[in-house]
Order: C-alpha cells, then structure tokens, then sequence
C-alpha cells in the first residue's frame, strides 16, 4: 500500500454521495489534490444501505406485484409465484459489493487518494484518520469538506425497543419474513412496508396520526394511506408502541401498542419476525472533533452552513445529510460539485452554489408519488388563498382498465399555481410510473413554467401523463 499523503489540498470526510462527487469533481475537472476518508464502504448511505438496495427491492415487489396481475391481461400464472428472498438478497449484495469496486476503481482513475479509516478533526486544517490496523495518522489540509451523512435515529426508550432494528438492518435480513412491524411515517417506512406487502410479507405499519408522508400534499397523504389499507397493509393509526419482548427460543417478537384514543387498552401483536424503526436520521457528527475545530452545530446536531456550503470555521465546508437540508443523493452531489467548482474552478464559478428551492422528489411507495414546489397548504399560505388556484384530476390509468376492480390502484395529479399568469409552484403527482414521470415535469416547474404552458405542450397519448397537460 503506498504511504498516505501527510499534506492535500482538500480532505474530504466520508465517502458518500456527496464527498464522492465533491471530490471526484475537484480533482479531475479542477486539478485539485484531493483525498477521501471513508470508515465503512464507499459510496456511502445510498449504495450500501439506501436508494440502490432499496430501489432493487422494489423493482422485486413490482415484479410480484406485476405476477398478481398478469392474469387479467390473459395470463396463466402461478397466483402465489414464489419469491425467493434468499437469493435475490445474494445477488442484490453481490451488485452493491460491485459497485463498491466500480467507485474504488473510479477514484483511482480520478486520482483521489483513498484511505479507509476514521477521521477526526483536530485542528481547523488538520484530521487524525484511525486506519483498520488501529494505528494513527495527521493529514493537513488546505481545505477540508465535511460529508459524513447520518444513521437511522435511535429507538425511543422503551423496553425491549433494541430488539427492533432500523434500515440499515433491512438489508440484512435473508430470509424472507411472514409478519413484520414498521413504526414511523416517512419515505422509510411507507417504502419498506409497500414492498414487504407486495412480497407477501403481513405488514404492520405503525404512524402517530391518521395518515403517513405528512410532509407531502394532502392529496397523496391521504390517498397513499388508503390505498395501503385497500393493498392489505395493516396500518395502524394513531399507535404508539410501548413495550417489546422477544422469545430467546424463536427469536419472534411480540409487540404491545396504544391508541392515543383508547389511552387505556394495551393491544398485542404477537409473532413478528421483524420489527424495524424508521423514525429519521440523525447526523453522524459523534467522536468528529467538530468542538476541536470550532464547527457549530444547530439544536438538532446538523452542521450549520451558508448558501455556499461554508460553515462558520474558514476552509471547513459541510454538505449532504448532515446539514440537514434535503437529504436525498442528488442533492448531496449537486452540492459537492457546485462546492469543487466554487473552490478550484474557474472565476465564472466563484458564486456557484446549489438553489435549494423547487427539488423534486419520489416516494417509491405503492403506487409511486412524486413531488416538486409547494403543496395546496403551503402555497395558500405563502401567497394567500384568493391567489391560489389548483387543478387535480384522479383517474384509473389505462393499465388497470383489464383488471378486476379489486386490482385497479389509483392515480392523482394537482397543479398548484399562483397569481394572474398562473405559475406552477407546486406539482404533486400519484400513480404508475411517478418516478420516471417527474423528472421531466420538474426541469419545466424549475423554469417557471405557468399552467398556459402546460397547456400549450401537446399530450403523448395514450399515457397517463397526458393528463397533467390537459388539465381542466
Ligand atoms: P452518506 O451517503 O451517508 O455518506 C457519508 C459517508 O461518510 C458514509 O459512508 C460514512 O461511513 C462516512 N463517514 C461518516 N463519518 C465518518 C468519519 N468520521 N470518517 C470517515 N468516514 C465517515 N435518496 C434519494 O435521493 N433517493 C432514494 O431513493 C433514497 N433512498 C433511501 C433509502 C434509505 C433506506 C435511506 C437510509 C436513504 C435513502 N436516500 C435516498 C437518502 C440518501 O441515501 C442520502 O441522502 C445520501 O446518501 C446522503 O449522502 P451524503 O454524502 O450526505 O452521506
Ligand atoms: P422521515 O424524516 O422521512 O420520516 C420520519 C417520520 O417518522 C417523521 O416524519 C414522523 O412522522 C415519524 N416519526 C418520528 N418520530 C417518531 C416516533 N417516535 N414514533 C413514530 N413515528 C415517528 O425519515 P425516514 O427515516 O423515513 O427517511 C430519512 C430521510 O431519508 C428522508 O427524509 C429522505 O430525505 C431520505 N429518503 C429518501 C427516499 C427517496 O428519495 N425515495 C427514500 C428513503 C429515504 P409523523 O410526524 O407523521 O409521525
């Protein structure tokens, strides 16, 4: 192994998404010298425990869920076509283990300099790395980015709340269960129970109030939260789980809850293979030195920082989950490349900086739900409701018209739009193939599109996006 830089020009802290692009970026666009720390495997939260293995997992629940319907189109297929968890998890690992090699190999080639081992700031300008071998090394750095994401957050104390596990535990589970729990009511959640439920799994889903993705309009809130209940999802609203125990001699846990409505009786779910909390993150800053160096956090342990990823200590950045803005990959590398481009690009970069406002994204939830801008709630009160003007249709797309109605799932689209020239401020859309769908819809809502020019976009039929520019 060739000896460790002792001086770089920038060290980057984590191998993530966004530490990966910010690095990558500096190094072969800019000439920067740059290195890498990363403690666990390359490619971070995402590739190892998040959007990669989780999206793979539901292209499996799709397939199943594709197998249900088959017979409407005409199809003899076997109603209960085995899936077999244990192989697919084997070849799932063996695609992530891959794509660790494919970004070793990537930083190689982009002249990254790569150790594996923990970093600690100990100066404003100097990390301590703790290599596999337990032995210590002092980098300086000219400059230094701070990309350590986050981990699931931590159970509430109950008792018995360590026999659950979080996301990260989720990939590794290798067989495949008959009955899990999941307590929480965000992306996490709602995508893993949709996906057990697809696979067969009996899914238990506990949320604190009546609908789950709270963050999202109220059109998709609800109409997800349905639609899991009409799929079989047992979604448990207004619970709150207080106390599990685990059989030592099966290992199955049984779980007792509450209802903030009947405060009083205690309910029981027995048998469960899995319980898996997915109540958020949290940022990874424990044991960082950030105290050392003087980096400020806010009240929740997010590295504060400016537009421009600056943090309050001079040549000290921080970007992707742990500033706790969007915590989503693209964002993370959008940062990390505007934040190298800023650093060590050309003048015409000097206030490159990643606009916050108008990100999309998708909830791989069953069915798919996407969002961009405000929803009907934030737009009224950002601009008032005389201001607002919204347009939605629900309907069932073309795909479902040869199915049974119990196999017919839903769809639903809004435009929220503001002023006189009606510009969009807020899409929100449910149904097949959301995900792929709003890519396109956000690069027009990114531009100002108002709903004139929408309308002027000729329809692709038949598709279900058609709809969003025919609305009326
Ligand atoms: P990370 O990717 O978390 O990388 C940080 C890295 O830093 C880690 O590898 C960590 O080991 C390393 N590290 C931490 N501390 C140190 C240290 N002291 N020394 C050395 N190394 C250190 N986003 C999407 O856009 N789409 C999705 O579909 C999606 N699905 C997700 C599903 C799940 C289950 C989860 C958990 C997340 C998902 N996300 C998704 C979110 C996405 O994974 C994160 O937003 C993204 O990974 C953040 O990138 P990052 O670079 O900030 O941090
Ligand atoms: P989220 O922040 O999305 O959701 C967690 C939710 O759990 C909260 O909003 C809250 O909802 C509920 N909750 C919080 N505390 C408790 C508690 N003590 N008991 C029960 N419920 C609780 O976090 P996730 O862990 O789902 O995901 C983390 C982030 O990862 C996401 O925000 C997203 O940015 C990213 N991600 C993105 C994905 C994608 O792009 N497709 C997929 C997966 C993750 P309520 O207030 O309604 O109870």
């Amino acid at each position: 192994m060739a000896p460790i830089s002792k001086e770089t020009d920038l060290l980057v802290i984590g191998g993530g998404s966004g530490g990966l692009a910010s690095a990558r970026a500096a190094s072969t666009r800019y000439g920067a010298k740059a290195m890498i720390i990363e403690g666990k495997r390359l490619g971070g939260t995402c590739v190892n425990v998040g959007c990669v293995p989780k999206k793979v997992t539901y292209n499996a629940a799709s397939i199943a869920e594709t197998i249900h319907q088959a017979k409407d189109y005409g199809f003899s297929v076997q109603e209960t076509a085995p899936f077999d968890w244990t192989t697919f998890k084997k070849k799932r690992d063996a695609y992530v283990a891959r794509l660790n090699g494919i970004y070793e190999r990537n930083l190689a080639n982009d002249k990254v300099e790569y150790v594996h081992g923990w970093a600690r700031l100990i100066s404003r300008n100097q990390v301590e790395v703790t290599l596999d071998d337990g032995t210590k090394t002092v980098v300086s750095a000219k400059k230094i980015l701070i990309a350590v994401g986050g981990h699931p957050t931590p159970p509430p104390s109950i008792p018995g709340a360590e026999f659950g596990t979080d996301s990260d535990g989720f990939f590794d589970i290798d067989t495949l269960p008959r009955r899990v729990a999941l307590v929480g009511a965000g992306y996490i959640a709602v995508e893993f129970a949709g996906m057990f439920n697809a696979l067969g799994v009996e899914t238990h889903l506990f949320i604190r109030y009546d609908t789950f993705l709270r963050h999202f309009d109220p059109m998709i809130q609800e109409g997800v939260t349905k639609e899991y209940e009409r799929l079989g999802v047992h979604v448990h609203k207004r619970s709150e789980v207080s106390r599990v125990d685990k059989d030592p001699a099966t290992g199955k846990l049984t779980l007792r809850y509450k209802h903030s409505s009947a405060e009083e009786k205690e309910e029981v779910l027995a048998d469960v293979d899995h319980l898996i909390w997915a109540i958020g993150r949290t940022p990874l800053t424990a044991g960082l030195g950030l105290e050392t160096a003087g980096v400020e956090t806010d009240a929740k342990g997010y590295i504060k920082v400016d537009d421009y990823q600056n943090t309050n200590v001079e040549n000290i950045y921080a970007l992707g989950d742990v500033t706790g803005r969007v915590e989503l990959t693209p964002v993370a590398i959008a940062a990390g490349r505007r934040l190298a481009a800023r650093l060590y690009g050309p003048e015409q970069f000097r206030t490159a900086k990643l606009d916050y406002e108008n990100i999309p994204s998708v909830v791989f939830a069953h069915p798919e739900v996407g969002a961009i801008g405000l929803t009907e709630p934030q737009a009224i009160e950002k601009y008032g409701k005389e201001n607002v003007k919204v347009y939605k249709t629900s309907f069932a797309a073309m795909y479902f018209a040869m199915m049974d109605p119990a196999d017919k799932g839903p769809t639903a689209y809004k435009l929220v739009c503001v002023g006189p020239e009606e510009k969009i401020v807020g899409l929100h859309i449910m149904g097949l193939g959301s995900g792929e769908m709003l890519q396109g819809f956000g690069v027009a809502v990114k531009m100002g599109a108002t709903k004139a020019d929408f309308d002027n976009c000729v329809a692709i039929h038949p598709t279900s996006a058609e709809e969003l520019v025919t609305l009326r």
